[in-house]
């Protein structure tokens, strides 16, 4: 199953391998869908959507909503964006364990965290499959990249 949450933020960017409009310094409101994979946990979820955005808000959000990317990124296109997303966002097990505390986190997913280095905890089926799946970033309305890991 998929699970998806839309995030927005506001950016200002200048391409600086262009040559053109993009050339000069211009904002963009920047659309971010995050989509999870995973299965169903007995509390009826794979994910609780709260902590999805708490994880993107702090991982992303925080470090590029109302910056000069052009601060962080070389050239800040929204394939470089994306893929420095994704970065942030692979190693999801690192990331849940700041969330531990948390009461909707799944008690399959706290043992998971609990685990160590195995996902495949002794004396029971569970195996975590929670992954990062897919990101979307639209650079404005009707242009978006689609990114899966791949290159
Ligand atoms: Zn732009």
């Amino acid at each position: 199953m998929l699970v998806t949450r839309e995030f927005y933020f506001d950016s200002t960017h200048h391409l600086t391998k262009y040559y053109g409009k993009c050339e000069r310094v211009h904002g963009h409101t920047y659309k971010l869908e995050v989509t999870l994979s995973g299965k169903v946990h007995e509390n009826g979820m794979l994910i609780d959507f709260t902590i999805l955005k708490r994880l993107v808000n702090k991982h992303v959000l925080e470090k590029l909503d109302h910056y000069d990317l052009n601060e962080f990124f070389e050239n800040p296109t929204a394939e470089n964006i994306i893929v420095w997303i994704w970065d942030q966002l692979k190693d999801l097990k690192s990331k849940l364990m700041e969330e531990l505390n948390d009461p909707n986190l799944s008690e399959e997913l706290k043992k998971y965290l609990n685990a160590g280095d195995t996902a495949h905890i002794e004396g029971n089926e569970f195996d975590n499959e929670l992954k990062l799946h897919e990101l979307k970033l639209w650079e404005g309305e009707g242009k978006f990249i689609t990114y899966r890991g791949e290159s």
